[in-house]
């Protein structure tokens, strides 16, 4: 079940550690099997045991995989010759030779462009980010990509790095958290020698990346320092790009000669995807790691998974996993078994009839009207809006929907597309649809 997990951080540690001998021993490491919370791996003898203990690996892809996960996993190495029969257990090496260019070693090597879908809710930062890796320092600098957790913004801000360090290997990227930029700053402090290192570290980049500055919040001496690396790369059209949680105006405790800094150059935002991005981007993580998933079971997820990005993907990791395990495709019902958490919280199913019913109702039309082929507006617009509160209120996929419609899934898409659209552009709709959902709890909650 952990077993592409275990893949990729295998993979990912494989190459922190290829210049040393660490590589060797992992590996020696192979796949046994694994349970809910449980991973146990194999190696064949004592000595790589050890080794493999003691060099920490074991303890890292407890963590890795822990992480990953959402919760903590167990990991077991036990002494085991393989069993030839079964070369699944083999861990696939995934690197692609030798002549491929080295990666930067503080960036994600997924986190690039490719890999990250562009839609409306993220043009603006996406495009911008693209440009200034074709020239960094020329256009909009300093560079901020704001918005809420899971957004994307470590994503794109490591794209832009991955970038330039590939189109212009000589410029020298540097990628550090604020977290890390305060530490190291104040593990220097009072140091003379210590300190000059750390300042000529900043300032003499070609591209400073800083993730997260929210966390300068409050901490008043390394905002001076800042302040100084700030000035000292700008001065000389170097490019720097910061992330934020939110737009800097809201940041408390910030001097104010720093946020006027940060809002200096371009500012943009990520906001939530909507269904079809979702969709998107689920299909790309999807080929990306080589395995097939129901579009019915992807558009579960997408519909149920609202609050981030981050939040999409572990739905995704989750399904993977399982149908790594049973060997097997994952229906629609066991995804909505294995994603109970999803829908958990939410209320009973509302049925269709009684939706249909509640929306002919509200527009003084019949059941008959909204779910047959009538097309005036009179009748089309109310059966969008049924379509739209179907799929907020149940827990239908598109095809179900489209069925009781006679409609496929792309006309059930279009029309909750549509409403959506209105709901931002016509003030008066978001109540009436709150009026027609109210009246559906009110008598479900009578009984
Ligand atoms: P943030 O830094 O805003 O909290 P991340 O950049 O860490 O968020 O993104 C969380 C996860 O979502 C990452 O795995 C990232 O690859 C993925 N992600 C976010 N936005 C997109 C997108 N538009 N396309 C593909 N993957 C995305
Ligand atoms: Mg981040």
């Amino acid at each position: 079940m952990y077993k592409l997990l275990l893949e990729e951080i295998i993979g990912k540690m494989r190459k922190s550690v290829s210049q040393g001998e660490g590589g060797m021993y992992l590996d020696q490491v192979y796949y046994i099997s694994s349970d809910e919370g449980i991973l146990n791996l194999g190696t064949s003898s004592k000595f790589f045991k050890e080794k493999l203990e003691s060099l920490g690996f074991i303890k890292k892809i407890e963590d890795e995989l822990s992480e990953r996960n959402g919760s903590a996993i167990k990991v077991n190495i036990e002494i085991k010759k393989q069993d030839p029969s079964k070369p699944e257990q083999n861990i696939q090496k995934r690197d692609k030779g030798g002549d491929s260019p080295k990666n930067h070693p503080d960036l994600k090597e997924e986190f690039t462009f490719s890999n990250f879908v562009i839609s409306t809710n993220n043009e603006l930062a996406a495009n911008a980010a693209m440009a200034i890796a074709k020239a960094p320092g020329k256009f909009y600098n300093p560079f901020l990509i704001y918005g809420g957790v899971g957004l994307g913004k470590t994503h794109l801000m490591h794209a832009i790095g991955n970038d330039i360090y590939r189109r212009f290997p000589e410029k020298k990227v540097v990628y550090v958290t604020a977290e890390k930029f305060t530490n190291e700053f104040i593990a220097v402090l009072g140091q003379k020698p210590k300190m000059a290192a750390f300042k000529n570290k900043y300032r003499g980049v070609d591209v400073l990346l800083i993730d997260d500055i929210h966390f300068f919040q409050g901490k008043e001496g390394v905002q001076e320092e800042l302040f100084n690396t700030f000035n000292a790369l700008y001065e000389v059209n170097r490019q720097i790009v910061f992330t934020c949680d939110r737009h800097p105006s809201e940041l408390k405790n910030l001097t104010e000669r720093m946020k006027s800094r940060f809002m200096s150059g371009l500012n943009a935002d990520l906001k939530l995807p909507d269904f079809e991005t979702r969709m998107a981007i689920l299909k790309k993580k999807c080929s990306r790691l080589n395995v097939s998933i129901k579009d019915e079971v992807l558009e579960f997820i997408s519909k149920n998974v609202t609050t981030s990005v981050r939040d999409l993907e572990s739905a995704l990791t989750k399904i993977v996993a399982y149908s790594d395990l049973i060997r097997r495709e994952v229906t629609l019902d066991v995804a909505k078994e294995q994603l109970s958490y999803l829908t958990a919280t939410k209320q009973e199913n509302v049925s269709i009839d009684r939706i249909i019913k509640a929306v002919a109702e509200y527009f003084n039309i019949s059941s008959g009207d909204i779910r047959g082929r009538k097309r005036t507006k009179n009748i089309a617009w109310p059966r969008q809006i049924a379509m739209y509160i179907i799929n907020h209120l149940g827990e239908y996929s598109m095809n179900e929907i489209g069925n009781e419609f006679g409609k496929d899934h792309t006309t059930v898409i279009y029309a909750i597309q549509k409403v959506e659209d209105s709901i931002k552009s016509n003030p008066t709709l978001e109540p009436v649809i709150q009026k027609i959902e109210a009246s559906l709890k009110d008598a479900s909650e009578k009984g």
